[in-house]
């Protein structure tokens, strides 16, 4: 890390904002984090407000997103880092771990019936699941978790060398098709971070989760819920916290209409409804506050609605990753399809090479992975007319016995 980084680091912890308790047991550091690259460079700062602007409009352009009833599966793929045993957590940890991130973005918690009755109607199943990856990048079977020991006894949570093998670390699994969670021991109390979209190096991009508070089996109250990983997977898929996106700000937009503005974090605390920080109730239940894991329990609309932008428009690679495929068959390296031209106006012409000789199923899905479009392609037929489809982007896969192809093209 450059030396100016360290002392902005320094200052935004150490500022006298009743927000900045960024060591306080049970914080997160995605948005200080965030801030140190913001001020690594002024082009920065500029993606990210280009990528909000970009998030507003598909909103505008997409105003039935809500009504589209579409189930997406995240592959995930589980780095556990870890020096003393105990931080070595077991597979089923981190399968509750995955099951309790499953029952929240799907509105299965059971919290739900004790949402205030004002924010019921907010409450959404963000359709979101999550599944531990069954192919690992060179394409063999795995069950989604790596486990690498580290030298680092301090806490290599929360450091940029957790992501790189070489540095003691974790090399990440392409994050265009997994989302990456590295778990490790953090050296203060932090509960974890996570990347926003589009910011750092793509090889660190994923979330980190501190050991104690991954999973419901073991992990430690009052962060046993499993929330760290909701709330951290929600600043993956562009969350702001609720006070807005600036550490040292309170009462500030977080670019979602249905959450109320607010000041206080709530950090350690699990408040009695209503509590008023800015101009009306907090919606501290939200994943996104800061509470106890057991007073916690939704997601919003429009949260949900955020998400959905973010991952069609930032993070579309997880929507065709094909990482969890395992039911229909062996998924293939997706570089073993070409597909032209690209993008396409009438004609598809795939090459699959030498694989899937003879007769082929073809379907093609948008990026909420609905299909549009299916049929057979004949040995010898090479083109599939697209002309029909609606412009945007769009995931092929070639069928054949056990085997499949998958690649993405442009439909203009
Ligand atoms: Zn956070």
């Amino acid at each position: 890390m450059k030396a100016p980084s360290v002392i902005l680091l320094i200052i935004l912890v150490f500022s006298s904002s009743p927000k900045l308790s960024a060591q306080s047991l049970g914080s997160c550091l995605a948005s200080q984090q965030r801030q140190v690259w913001w001020a690594q460079n002024a082009a920065h700062h500029a993606k990210w407000l280009q990528q909000n602007q970009l998030i507003e409009t598909w909103l505008k352009d997409n105003p039935g997103v809500l009504e589209q009833r579409q189930l997406v599966t995240i592959p995930v793929v589980v780095h556990i880092v870890w020096n003393s045993p105990e931080e070595n957590l077991s597979d089923a940890e981190i399968i509750s771990q995955i099951e309790a991130l499953n029952r929240d973005f799907r509105a299965l918690n059971e919290e739900i019936p004790d949402i205030p009755a004002s924010f019921q109607p907010l409450i959404a199943d963000v359709e979101m699941e999550f599944c531990l990856a069954s192919v690992d990048p060179d394409g063999q079977a795995t069950n989604g978790i790596t486990r690498t020991f580290t030298i680092n006894d301090v806490g290599i949570g929360g450091t940029s060398a957790i992501h790189y093998s070489a540095l003691g670390g974790k090399d990440a699994w392409d994050p265009e098709k997994y989302l990456n969670i590295w778990v490790a021991k953090f050296a203060g109390g932090v509960s974890g971070t996570g990347s926003f979209p589009g910011q750092g190096p793509p090889e660190e991009d994923g979330v980190e989760i501190n050991y104690r508070f991954f999973g419901t089996l073991a992990a430690e109250p009052p962060y046993n819920l499993g929330r760290t990983l909701t709330h951290e997977v929600g600043h993956y898929f562009n969350l702001e916290h609720p006070w807005g996106p600036n550490v040292s700000d309170c009462c500030e937009d977080d670019f979602v209409a249905d959450t109320p503005e607010a000041c206080e974090t709530y950090l350690g605390l699990c408040p009695v409804h209503p509590v008023v920080s800015c101009d009306e109730p907090d919606i501290f239940m939200d994943y996104m506050f800061y509470t106890d894991d057991a007073c916690m329990g939704m997601f919003t609309l429009g949260q949900k609605a955020r998400m959905l932008a973010a991952l069609n428009l930032l993070r579309p690679g997880l929507l065709s990753s094909g990482a969890c495929t395992t039911a229909t068959g062996e998924q293939t390296d997706e570089m073993q399809l070409k597909l032209y031209p690209n993008p396409a106006s009438g004609q598809l012409f795939v090459q699959p090479g030498g694989h899937l000789a003879g007769s082929r199923t073809f379907v093609i899905n948008d990026l909420l992975g609905r299909q549009v479009l299916s049929g057979l392609l004949p040995e010898n037929v090479v083109a599939i007319p697209v002309g029909q489809l609606p412009a945007g982007h769009y995931t092929l896969q070639l069928r054949q016995d056990r085997k499949v192809l998958s690649a993405h093209f442009l439909k203009l």
